[in-house]
C-alpha cells in the first residue's frame, strides 16, 4: 500500500487539525518533517506517536531517495511541514515529483495555508490572485522583483518575514505608489491576529509607528493595478472622443487628435474613424 499523504497542519491554532489529517497521521508508517521536534510536539499534544524523518531544504535531495526506496518498499508515509500546506513556502516538490514519477499515489490532505487564510479575510478582490511567497532579502533585488508586477492586475499575495516588513513595504511604495491599497494579515488563527488594510503609505507609518505591528509571522496583500482605458469601455470611450472630433475637424485631424487624448496608435485609430465615418454614413 505504497502511497505518500501531503498533510496540511495548523498555521497557529491546533484546533484547525482536521479529523483526516488525524486520522492518516495515525494510519501511516512514518512521518517525514521539516523539524522533526517541532513535529513531534505536535504529534505528542494529539496522542500519535510515529517514527519521523527529517526532510528540509538542506536535505530534500538524499532524503527524496530514502523516503522513495521506503515507498517502493510498501509503506506509506506522511509529509508534513512545520506548519500550514507543505510545499507552499516550504520543501517537499522534489519527493512529490518523484514520487508521482515512480507511479505512486500521491494524496493530498487539504487544511490551513496563511496565504488562502489572509486573502479569505483581506477584502481584496480574490477571484484573481498571484502568489509571489518570499521577496529577495536585499532592496535592489526586492525592487527588481516587485517592479515584475507593477502593472499586474491581479491581488498580489506575499509572504514576509518581520524582520524586513518595514524595508519590503517601503519597497512597495516606491514601487506601486502610495496611495496603493494594501493589507497586513499577521498572527492568523493566534491570540493577536491582525487583519489591517490602508494605503500603502499609511501602513508604512502603521507600521514605523508601532513595534508590535512589526512581530510575528505576516501575510502581505496588495491590490491589483487599476484596469488601463482597455476593453468594451475604452473602445466606447474612444468612439465617443472620435465621433465628437470627427464633427469639428478633418477625419485625419479627429484620428490624430484622438490617438493624443488616448494614448493609441495613430493607425489604428484612423481605421476606427473610417469605420464610424461609414457607419454614419
Ligand atoms: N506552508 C505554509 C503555509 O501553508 O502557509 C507557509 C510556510 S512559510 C515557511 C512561513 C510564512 O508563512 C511566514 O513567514 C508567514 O509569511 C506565513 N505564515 C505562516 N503562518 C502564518 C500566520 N499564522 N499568520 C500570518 N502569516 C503566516
Amino acid at each position: 500500500m505504497s502511497e505518500l499523504y501531503v498533510v496540511a497542519t495548523p498555521i497557529g491554532n491546533l484546533g484547525d487539525m482536521s479529523a483526516r489529517a488525524l486520522e492518516v497521521l495515525r494510519m501511516v508508517d512514518l512521518v517525514a518533517a521539516e523539524d522533526t521536534r517541532h513535529s513531534g510536539r505536535l504529534l505528542q499534544h494529539f496522542g500519535i506517536s510515529k517514527p519521523l524523518r527529517a526532510y528540509h531544504e538542506h536535505n530534500e535531495g538524499p532524503q527524496s531517495d530514502w523516503l522513495l526506496a521506503q515507498l517502493k518498499d510498501g509503506k506509506r508515509i506522511a509529509l508534513i511541514s512545520d506548519a500550514g500546506t507543505p510545499l507552499i513556502s516550504d520543501p517537499g516538490y522534489q519527493l512529490v515529483n518523484r514520487v508521482r514519477q515512480a507511479s505512486i499515489p500521491v494524496i493530498p490532505i487539504p487544511g490551513p495555508c496563511a496565504l488562502v487564510t489572509a486573502l479569505c479575510a483581506s477584502g481584496l478582490a480574490s477571484d484573481r490572485f498571484v502568489f509571489e511567497g518570499f521577496l529577495p532579502a536585499k532592496s535592489k533585488a526586492r525592487l527588481e522583483r516587485l517592479s515584475l508586477f507593477q502593472k499586474e492586475q491581479r491581488t498580489i499575495v506575499l509572504y514576509e518575514s518581520p524582520h524586513r516588513i518595514c524595508e519590503s513595504v517601503a519597497d512597495m511604495l516606491t514601487v506601486f505608489g502610495g496611495d496603493r491599497n494594501a493589507v497586513i494579515a499577521r498572527e492568523l488563527t493566534k491570540a493577536y491576529e491582525t487583519i489591517h488594510q490602508d494605503s500603502l503609505q499609511a501602513l508604512c507609518s502603521w507600521l514605523a509607528n508601532d513595534a508590535n505591528q512589526q512581530r510575528g509571522e505576516m501575510v502581505v496583500l496588495i491590490s491589483g493595478a487599476p484596469d488601463e482605458v482597455e476593453g468594451e469601455d475604452g473602445q466606447a470611450e474612444i468612439d465617443r472622443v472620435l465621433s465628437l472630433l470627427l464633427q469639428e475637424v478633418s477625419l485625419k485631424q479627429a484620428s490624430q487628435l484622438t490617438a493624443k487624448i488616448m494614448n493609441k496608435n495613430k493607425n489604428e485609430i484612423y481605421k476606427r474613424a473610417l469605420a464610424l465615418k461609414e457607419q454614419a454614413g
